[in-house]
């Protein structure tokens, strides 16, 4: 099933968690949205404009995006050779996290302006990271609390994390593996270690000790190989892309003890299926924000829509009326929806993407965006699913394709060639083509009648299998095993 390790990984590695342990019935969420409200954070008013104006001021005095901070060799060694676990009763661990909420939630307007200027952001979506991350800090440390006696710390975690969800992604591994009481040497993507800063200096504010946290940005090729191939530390959390991912195992087998763990989560090739009976107002909004959202940089974006012929003219009409509505530009700003994307280099490379298909006479539709790091959102009609190559295009690009009634089945074997499985689409209203085809589609995340990201931590776990990660889900009840050594908690029936 763990398709992110390789023969080369001793069997402990590649034997990963057993995903029956941790799919089941969490994979499926009907809309609407789902709270929890057992630990999500209380939201941030942006009707306040004074707090705009002040979250305007600070994006504009904020850095420039630049050549990135780098630890370097040396750094990291003494990193290295600093790092301790967390020597602390797990009641106290879990306070410290709590008290850290609290300050992520108190910093909320400069933590924004850091998310709208290093990752380009757009206020919603600054939101639903800080959010995410608050959500994170509370509820591991409740799951840290609730774990059967006996259990320990591991040791020390390197935690990879991705530019996408800079605050987000980035305070999930690191509240994981600090909630179990193991130490932290957090390595945030090259183009985002600033907010990773931030972040790392709330927690420490909160009460966790220097050496137990140390933020090593850098490169990965110097720093990320360094902490994933050293055998002080005792277990690697990443998230990014499955090459990476894989590349982590081979330096994790030659450097680190048999059977320490790797929880990554990685890259997606998502379907939606639209068929004939979808009430296609939602459908539409639900792709749009599925495609476009955050410029169409989330793993769980959707990529390839299947639409039933019986109904695919309309519904492209309908869809191409609501990508003329999207705002394209400044993320600062309360109206835009679509966001840059992450710098230059993306850009360039989505951009051409775009153009081969214009070439191809494929391209449906492209929005006009500004320059700079901007790409108009574009719509690109395909066969099927195995047309992209197994190529995920990060950014606002959805591809197109119909099928015909009947070919429901054909169509979800497709999508399962591709060996991703992060999330799946369905919009229908018969509901025995529900349970059928949420079982069929080998996908961590099934969402039916609603968009296809913004997964809740506590309420929906997030993950994927095959090529899209190796277990256990973010944000879910068995998330914390792996980074702790003791009893194995069956999954609440
Ligand atoms: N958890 C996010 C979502 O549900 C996606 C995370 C990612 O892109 O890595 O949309």
């Amino acid at each position: 099933v763990n398709q992110i390790v390789d023969e080369s990984v001793p069997p402990e590695v590649v034997a990963g968690c057993p995903f029956e342990a941790w799919s089941g019935p969490a994979k499926i969420a009907r809309g609407p949205q789902v709270f929890s409200g057992r630990v999500n954070s209380r939201g941030f008013d942006l009707s306040d404009v004074s707090e705009l104006a002040r979250i305007g001021a600070a994006v504009a005095e904020a850095e420039p995006r630049g050549p990135v901070a780098d630890a370097g060799a040396e750094v990291v060694e003494a990193a290295l050779a600093a790092a301790q676990p967390w020597d602390a009763p797990v009641a106290e661990r879990a306070e410290v996290l709590r008290r850290a909420s609290d300050f992520y939630e108190r910093e909320w307007g400069a933590l924004f302006a850091v998310l709208i200027a290093e990752a380009g952001k757009t206020l919603p979506d600054a939101v639903g990271e800080l959010r995410e991350a608050v959500d994170f800090l509370r509820y591991y440390a409740g799951e840290a609390e609730a774990a059967p006696a006996p259990s320990q710390a591991r040791g020390v975690f390197a935690c990879i994390s991705p530019w996408n969800f800079p605050l987000a992604i980035f305070t999930g591994q690191v509240a994981a593996a600090l909630a179990c009481g193991n130490g932290v040497l957090a390595k945030p993507a090259e183009q985002t270690p600033r907010i990773a800063a931030a972040a790392v200096a709330l927690l420490h504010e909160a009460g966790v000790p220097a050496e137990v946290l140390q933020l090593v940005p850098g490169e990965g090729a110097v720093v990320g190989a360094a902490i994933t191939s050293d055998a002080r530390v005792s277990g690697v959390a990443f998230t990014g892309s499955t090459a990476t991912a894989k590349a982590i195992a081979r330096a994790m087998a030659g450097g680190m003890a048999p059977g320490t763990p790797l929880i990554a989560e990685t890259g997606g090739l998502n379907a939606m299926i639209v068929d004939s009976t979808a009430l296609p107002q939602q459908a539409v909004r639900d792709v749009v924000a599925s495609a476009f959202q955050s410029a169409g940089q989330r793993c769980s974006a959707l990529r390839c829509l299947y639409v039933q012929e019986d109904v695919a003219a309309g519904f492209t009409l309908m869809l191409k009326g609501a990508m003329d509505e999207l705002s394209v530009g400044d993320p600062g700003l309360l109206e835009t929806d679509v966001g840059p994307v992450i710098d230059a280099q993306a850009a360039s490379e989505i951009r051409a993407y775009v153009e081969a298909a214009r070439a191809e006479g494929r391209l449906v539709k492209q929005l006009d965006a500004p320059e700079g790091c901007f790409v108009g959102p574009a719509l690109i009609s395909v066969n099927g699913i195995a047309d992209l190559g197994g190529r995920e295009v990060f950014g606002p690009v959805l591809h197109v394709a119909t099928f015909k009634a009947g070919q429901i089945g054909q169509v979800v074997r497709d999508i399962n060639a591709t060996g991703y499985g992060l999330t799946f689409g369905l919009h229908t209203r018969i509901d025995t083509r529900v349970q059928e085809v949420s079982d069929a589609v080998a996908a961590g995340n099934v969402y039916v009648n609603r968009n296809q990201i913004g997964a809740i931590v506590g309420s929906q776990p997030f993950g994927g299998e095959g090529l899209s990660g190796t277990g256990p889900k973010a944000g879910g009840p068995h998330y914390l095993q792996r980074f702790r050594l003791g009893p194995v908690v069956a999954p609440a029936a």
